[in-house]
């Protein structure tokens, strides 16, 4: 077992993101579930699983500073592909928020906004599941470089599966139109990536896809996707986890 589980990493590699996303459904399910903040990405992947798997689950860290576009979104995801999105929340209100912090405190620490309301629930959600499925792409931010499609996720302790790591801008867009996938209509507005209302602005010509996020601020990621992750070792660690499910 544990060197199939050696394998699998690396054949995984040569893997399409249906044959990722197939392979994770069969050994994690129900423990399995995509966290999702509804980008381009995100949406190719709810599309890909809702033709793999009826039972595929989704969440979103709903920070209560989404775009209207995005909640809108949100609803027509649910109306298309009949699941109901679960909405993960922060234990603070944006009241208690800036009671406790001050006000806006997005725009004088951005990480400690983020951790309170992006990845203290991520990781609460995360403890609930053995493997959880994610959008990103290499090419997208120098963190994410070291992806692989199928992972430890050391910061959660949990599989961390991410079937569109290989994947282009180009190739997420080709796949949208072909399939007639729903998308967030910031992104026909020079919106590339869409986060919170605070931290996102739209784009110009030339720009980094992602110079739109925390403008000003040394930061390109909100926290959820580790920098270092430990991709065989403590992957072969989970077999004896998953004997111990499927017998
Ligand atoms: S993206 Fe901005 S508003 Fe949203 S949680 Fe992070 S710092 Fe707070």
């Amino acid at each position: 077992m544990s060197e199939q589980w050696q394998q699998v990493q690396t054949v995984a590699e040569t893997w399409s993101p249906e044959q990722v996303l197939r392979w994770a459904y069969s050994t994690f399910q129900p423990d399995i579930a995509m966290a999702s903040g509804f980008g381009a990405e995100g949406m190719v992947l709810i599309d890909m699983a809702s033709r793999l798997n009826p039972d595929f689950r989704v969440f979103t860290l709903d920070t209560e500073f989404l775009f209207p576009e995005t909640y809108e979104l949100i609803d027509r995801v649910e109306k298309r592909y009949g699941i109901k999105v679960e909405r993960v929340y922060s234990n603070l209100t944006p009241e208690d928020q800036a009671g406790l912090y001050g006000p806006a405190l997005w725009s004088r620490n951005p990480d400690q906004c983020c951790r309170l309301r992006k990845v203290e629930p991520l990781k609460n959600k995360l403890s609930e599941l053995r493997a959880w499925v994610a959008a990103i792409r290499r090419d997208q931010t120098p963190t994410r470089a070291m992806a692989r499609k199928v992972e430890w996720d050391a910061k959660f302790q949990l599989v961390k599966i991410n079937p569109l790591a290989s994947w282009t801008s180009e190739k997420v867009w080709s796949y949208i139109r072909q399939h007639k996938v729903p998308y967030n209509p910031l992104h026909d507005q020079n919106y590339p990536s869409v986060g919170c209302t605070h931290c996102t602005r739209a784009v110009l010509s030339g720009e980094n896809p992602r110079a739109g996020r925390w403008s000003g601020f040394n930061k390109s990621e909100c926290g959820l996707h580790a920098t270092t992750v430990e991709p065989v070792a403590t992957l072969v660690g989970i077999a004896a986890s998953c004997e111990a499910n499927e017998t």
